[in-house]
């Protein structure tokens, strides 16, 4: 089972989160048949949206993450609440490009340029609609600028997908280190040196270290108090009754059209691949219900 640790610096300057995602990760690559790439760029997005759900607070709040970039690989989306569940897709989830200049999976070509939405729904009122442009499309420092433009906190945010020759998914997980208003310049600097030489997440994976020994390491030097440790997965919660009102939202031209057409309806979910079959009686009743 995949783990979410969160964690504190004891002087109250640093509030961290780690992730294990590889689970989560190859059950998104099998669902999709994933590219490497597409796995990389998707696996990092769910790996963000899950650590960023657990900061959510409320009544089952959700967390969506949108990156619309011009690259091949289309629109991809993360959805999470606050209890450990994630699912995601991506459009086109079978591109390929060549690796890139440093010999990795081109995550940042494959999303291009765009925007990066977080849609964060709280369950009260309307939701909360955050919206930058993609700096690099290479996920991590998208989400980092993201914390620093809407929400005005510095965070170091490290994602990573390490995808085996067979496609299968070797490590996947990262963290995220947030700068609490408090936090001085002596704390800051610390930091800044303990980050700027560790190894890189693919070593952290090679090694199996688990999220809570992610934090040490990354935090090495400060009292670390770790506050919660949550399993996390692959969940959707698409059901029968989701998709009937998503064909009753189509409107009474377009069902009749459906019917006339071929007389059944099939709807894919996007994040798991399920398959649901509406055939002519129920296709009938929701003309009459809808619009
Ligand atoms: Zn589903």
């Amino acid at each position: 089972m995949d783990k979410l640790v969160k964690a504190v610096t004891k002087d109250g300057y640093f509030r961290i989160y780690a992730a294990d995602t590889r689970e989560i990760v190859n059950t998104a690559q099998r669902y999709h048949k994933l590219s490497p790439v597409c796995c990389a760029a998707l696996g990092r997005l769910m790996t963000a949206g899950v650590m960023m759900g657990a900061m959510l607070k409320g009544d089952k709040p959700s967390l969506t993450l949108q990156m619309k970039g011009d690259g091949p690989l289309g629109m991809m989306v993360s959805v999470s609440d606050s209890e450990g569940n994630v699912k995601g897709y991506c459009a086109n989830p079978r591109v390929d490009i060549p690796l890139n200049s440093k010999g990795k999976l081109a995550v940042g070509s494959a999303v291009g340029s765009g925007v990066l939405g977080v849609i964060k729904d709280l369950k009260m009122r309307e939701p909360y609609i955050g919206q930058v442009p993609i700096q690099t499309g290479e996920v991590g420092d998208d989400i980092a600028y993201y914390f620093m433009q809407s929400e005005q906190t510095p965070s170091v945010v490290a994602l990573g997908v390490l995808v085996d020759t067979d496609y299968s998914v070797k490590g996947a997980g990262g963290f995220i280190i947030q700068v609490m208003p408090e936090c001085d310049d002596e704390a800051l600097t610390m930091l800044e040196n303990s980050i700027g030489g560790i190894m890189t997440l693919t070593e952290m994976f090679e090694r199996g270290m688990t999220p809570e020994e992610v934090i040490k390491y990354v935090m090495l030097g400060f009292d670390v108090e770790i506050l919660e440790t949550t399993d996390i997965g692959y969940n959707c919660d698409c059901s029968k009754e989701r998709m009937e009102r998503a064909i009753i939202s189509l409107g009474k031209e377009q069902i009749t059209e459906i019917l006339n057409d071929t007389g059944e309806a099939e709807i894919c979910c996007h994040f798991c691949d399920r398959k649901y079959t509406f055939g002519d009686a129920e296709l009938r009743r929701f003309i009459d219900l809808a619009k």
